[in-house]
């Protein structure tokens, strides 16, 4: 089967708010894998997060400021304009279905993300739809538990052209230009009345400040 030698790439998040870890990671894989674009896609109501997340809205529109001057970054709201919860799945099972056989799809993971697949519903199905890149992320080792470890060593191939070669099956290691940015402590710096500025796009940060999101005052 010819594969199309431009994969579509994607990265889901809560994106609460979207950072420069996310943003840097992004656009080293495009520029790495050649591909397009890589697409942000956040979520509506994400089922992993335990704690308040900002309305998706919000989310949706800090991930299309940060994106509007990338346009090697694009922004996918299906997640959010949907009105059930966030399924990854859901989202995969779609992306096929509207991109055929033929396409090299890939999502892209950060490593602590990786490591909690198990969890994910339709887990041991993605692999029939997409490949993964996990991305290394500081703070979060490769450690794998015996059903990670088992699943990575079936699936890992570590030459990058076998992602775009077919359409799905592949685990990839990557390891990028290592940032020590999440958005929990983002949020907590706002929290505590610091600025979070040079950790995320400035106009996402004048967003925050705008909306008064995330208890700045
Ligand atoms: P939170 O602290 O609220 O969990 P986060 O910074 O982890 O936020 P998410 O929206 O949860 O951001 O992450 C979306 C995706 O991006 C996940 O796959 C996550 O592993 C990855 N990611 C987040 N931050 C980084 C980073 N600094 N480097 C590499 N990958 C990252
Ligand atoms: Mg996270």
């Amino acid at each position: 089967m010819k594969i199309d030698q431009n994969p579509f790439v994607f990265m889901g998040g809560t994106f609460d708010p979207i950072h420069n870890g996310h943003l840097r990671s992004a656009l080293e894989l495009q520029q790495w894998l050649g591909c397009e674009q890589v697409c942000l896609v956040p979520s509506g109501q994400p089922v992993h997060k335990h704690y308040d997340v900002c309305p998706a809205q919000h989310r949706l529109e800090m991930v299309r400021l940060a994106a509007r001057d990338a346009w090697r970054l694009s922004v996918d709201d299906r997640e959010v304009s949907s009105d059930t919860p966030s399924y990854t799945l859901k989202t995969l099972q779609s992306y096929r279905e509207e991109l055929g056989s033929e396409r090299s799809i890939i999502m892209v993971v950060g490593m602590d993300a990786y490591l909690t697949l198990p969890t994910w519903q339709g887990w041991d199905t993605f692999l029939s739809l997409c490949h993964i890149i996990a991305v290394a992320r500081p703070g979060y080792d490769y450690r794998p538990d015996a059903i990670m470890d088992h699943y990575t060593r079936a699936h890992q191939v570590n030459n990058a052209q076998k992602l775009k070669d077919s359409a799905y099956g592949h685990v990839f290691i990557h390891e990028l230009t290592p940032l020590g940015i999440s958005a929990t402590q983002i949020r907590h710096l706002i929290q505590l009345g610091q600025t979070p500025r040079f950790l995320l796009p400035d106009q996402v940060w004048e967003y925050i400040k705008q909306n008064k999101l995330y208890g700045f005052k």
